[in-house]
């Protein structure tokens, strides 16, 4: 995960960046009966009412007083700073969840959601019998309700992406509680359930976004470094001829590991790409025997919400676990080279940015529809 940035992927990046911010000024607020959220896609007011109250209700004293980082995303500190842990820049990951805890598993993970895709993806893993952790934005919750309640009637697990995904190290702790808070309640105010696991956007955690996600009571859960990212975000930029033929060199070497631990993906129910080249990554594991599971199954959690929702928290019971025996074959040419060249956290960042923006755009569009 260690990524460094060079001056003329900083110099894209800005460009890519003011042409993000033009596309995503705040909306106005969204309002469901009872209920107005902040505006879409924005890190909320931390003078609200309801942060205000939030607030009150945890002690941030103590927190680390690591600097803000500035940039968007954030630029690599240097020299590092000490003691910060910094996921991205220095890969390191303190107690964060990276693995998962179950020998020869895949723990599906689906980040960015809920979109106009999703169910197509939903489709997809009612017919495999598969169960996955969707890692929601609070914005797309409230603009897709129905889509959070299918994927908890069908078995998923769901836990937070926060409300606007922003890099959480440019945050301060009170806009950090904010972008948690009101993820919380659009969740809860869908399903009942109040989140406990959270991803934070691109990775991007330190000791001090860790203070203030714990006095929440959220655990993280990132991913098992980049050999465990799909890639899937950069369609069509990447081919999905190299998407696959990159996963396929990671899933064969991990199963030719002892496979004691389980590892984590980066996938995204983002757009119809990703949903669509995930039809096709999770059969590479399939015809490998790797178990496919959720979070809670991968860290044998039977209580992986928080309490105080309003709903009886579901249990392992309720999902599937395992893959199908009769997977399909691969079809992936063997030994075709990965491309790593292109991993630079800057590209990453914003062509997984630029996807957001087009899946929001789409669902405007078809919410006017
Ligand atoms: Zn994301």
């Amino acid at each position: 995960m260690v990524k460094f940035f060079t001056s003329s992927i900083a110099g894209m990046a800005m460009a890519v960046a003011a042409v993000y911010a033009q596309t995503t000024a705040p909306a106005p607020p969204t309002t469901s009966p009872g209920v107005t959220y902040p505006p879409v896609n924005a890190v909320p007011p931390i003078d609200s009412p309801e942060v205000v109250a939030w607030l009150k209700e945890i002690d941030l004293t103590g927190a680390p007083t690591i600097p803000l980082h500035t940039g968007d995303p954030p630029v690599c500190p240097n020299p590092p700073i000490v003691d910060e842990c910094y996921w991205t820049c220095d890969g390191c990951s303190a107690d964060d969840i990276t693995a998962c805890g179950r020998p020869n598993t895949w723990g599906l993970t689906f980040d960015d959601g809920p979109s106009t895709d999703t169910p197509v993806l939903l489709d997809y893993l009612k017919a495999q019998k598969l169960a996955a952790t969707f890692f929601l934005i609070g914005s797309n919750v409230i603009q897709f309700p129905d889509l959070v309640k299918r994927e908890i009637a069908e078995g998923h697990h769901l836990a937070s992406h926060t409300w606007s995904h922003h890099a959480l190290t440019t945050l301060s702790n009170e806009q950090i509680v904010a972008e948690m808070k009101w993820t919380e309640k659009a969740i809860m105010d869908a399903t009942g359930l109040r989140m406990k696991y959270m991803r934070p956007p691109y990775g991007d955690i330190n000791n001090r976004v860790r203070f203030v996600l714990k006095k929440l009571g959220y655990i993280p859960v990132d991913w098992t470094g980049d050999a465990f990212d799909t890639n899937d975000w950069q369609l069509p930029t990447m081919t999905e001829e190299t998407v696959l033929a990159t996963f396929t060199a990671s899933l064969d070497a991990y199963a030719a590991s002892n496979k004691s631990q389980g590892f984590y993906c980066l996938e995204h129910d983002l757009n119809n790409l990703t949903v669509g080249i995930a039809q096709k990554l999770i059969p590479l594991g399939q015809a490998r025997n790797i178990t496919i599971a959720p979070v809670p199954v991968c860290q044998n959690d039977n209580q992986p919400y928080q309490l105080g929702g309003t709903a009886v928290i579901p249990t392992l019971s309720a999902a599937p676990t395992v893959a199908p025996t009769s997977a399909p074959s691969s079809t992936v040419t063997k030994g075709a080279a990965p491309t790593g060249s292109i991993k630079s956290g800057a590209e990453k960042r914003y062509i997984e940015k630029g996807a957001m923006v087009l899946a929001a755009a789409v669902a405007v569009v078809a919410a006017l529809a």
